[in-house]
């Protein structure tokens, strides 16, 4: 079977393009530049790429750029998107290569005969941001929705450009009589395959060090095999539909910190780590649509081990 990740070279494609080809899928993966050795040379050494992986260029701007690489897949899988918070220019530099890149890529889809299922990469930006009350007792699940207007408000940029991309996403399959399911992480941590970091990555690394304090926010950790196990799930189960919320555990920043000391004792606890208050109360996520794609979420704990050992091994970390 053959199917395709695009932004592959991506902390979550490159582990979901070493477990598809691990299962025994073909796969078509697509990164901006194929002569990047910083970008490819870590997909090329997985198990089975010799024989079953395919790069190909494409920009999430460029019209028609995805036709040649989703010929002939049965799954699509898109997780290119630009993934960070800080834009100086958020319609150029998150919004448009979001939403225009999800309406470019669908419409190559739409041309494919062999198509089952596009699963699209979205995330708890694209759920949480819409203003309603938190509490510990508040459970989010799949049908919450992001509010673009508030996103405009309070200034989310990378917030409003998942919850606009998923928007036209499904208005288009339900025009175009596409198949696709969404998956809505939120801070994914665990193991990099790539060589340098991501954005969630680089958080943590902040957090870690105390490079740069940080507002005390309540997040949600996910590990990345989980996430990349989990877009494999929603495209094989054939009664997976809809919406996928993926969250582990909800802890403040604060709290995140003192269990990576309690586990790794050898790593300095930075003296200023977080801004004083916790900023946002805490709130639960459920899991038990999550429950269905059949996946055991790897305990936070678990997930920072393999993290700060991670970090350590590429030398982001030196203790
Ligand atoms: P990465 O930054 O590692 O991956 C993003 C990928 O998108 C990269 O491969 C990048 O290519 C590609 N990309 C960005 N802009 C363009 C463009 N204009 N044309 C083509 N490709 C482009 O981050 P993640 O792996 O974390 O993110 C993957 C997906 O997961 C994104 O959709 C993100 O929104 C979502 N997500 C991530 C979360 C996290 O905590 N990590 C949480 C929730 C959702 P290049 O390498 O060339 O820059």
């Amino acid at each position: 079977k053959v199917v395709c990740v695009t932004g592959a070279s991506g902390y979550i494609a490159s582990w979901l393009v070493k477990l598809l080809l691990l299962r025994g899928y073909s796969v078509n993966a697509t990164v901006r530049d194929v002569n990047d050795s910083k970008k490819v040379d870590h997909l090329l050494k997985f198990d089975g790429a010799k024989e079953r992986l395919k790069l190909f260029k494409a920009d999430l701007l460029e019209e028609g750029c995805f036709d040649l690489a989703v010929e002939g897949c049965e799954g699509v899988f898109h997780t290119a998107s630009p993934s960070f918070l800080d834009a100086n220019d958020p319609q150029t530099e998150l919004i448009d290569p979001a939403v225009k890149g999800t309406l470019n890529l669908l419409k190559s889809c739409a041309k494919l005969p062999s198509l089952k299922r596009v699963v699209l990469t979205s995330s708890m930006a694209a759920v949480l941001s819409n203003g309603q009350p938190r509490s510990p007792e508040v459970i989010v699940d799949e049908t919450w929705f992001s509010k673009p207007d508030f996103c405009r408000e309070v200034k989310l940029w990378y917030a409003l450009s998942k919850t606009l991309a998923e928007e036209v996403a499904w208005k288009f399959v339900k025009e175009n009589n596409i198949d696709m399911v969404v998956i809505h992480p939120l801070y994914v941590l665990g193991p990099l395959l790539q060589p340098s970091l991501n954005d969630s990555s680089a958080t943590v690394l902040r957090l870690l060090t105390g490079a740069q304090t940080s507002p005390n926010v309540a997040a949600g950790w996910i590990n990345v095999k989980d996430v990349a196990n989990a877009h494999i799930q929603a495209f094989e189960i054939s009664s997976a539909s809809g919406r996928y919320c993926l969250v582990e555990t909800v802890t403040h920043f604060s709290d995140f910190v003192k269990i990576s000391h309690e586990l790794c004792p050898t790593l300095p606890l930075p003296e200023k780590f977080v801004m004083d208050e916790p900023l946002t109360p805490k709130f639960q996520v459920s899991k038990e649509k999550a429950k269905t794609l059949v996946i055991e979420f790897i305990p936070l704990q678990v997930s920072i081990k393999e993290i700060v050992e991670s970090l350590k091994e590429k030398k982001f970390l030196n203790f």
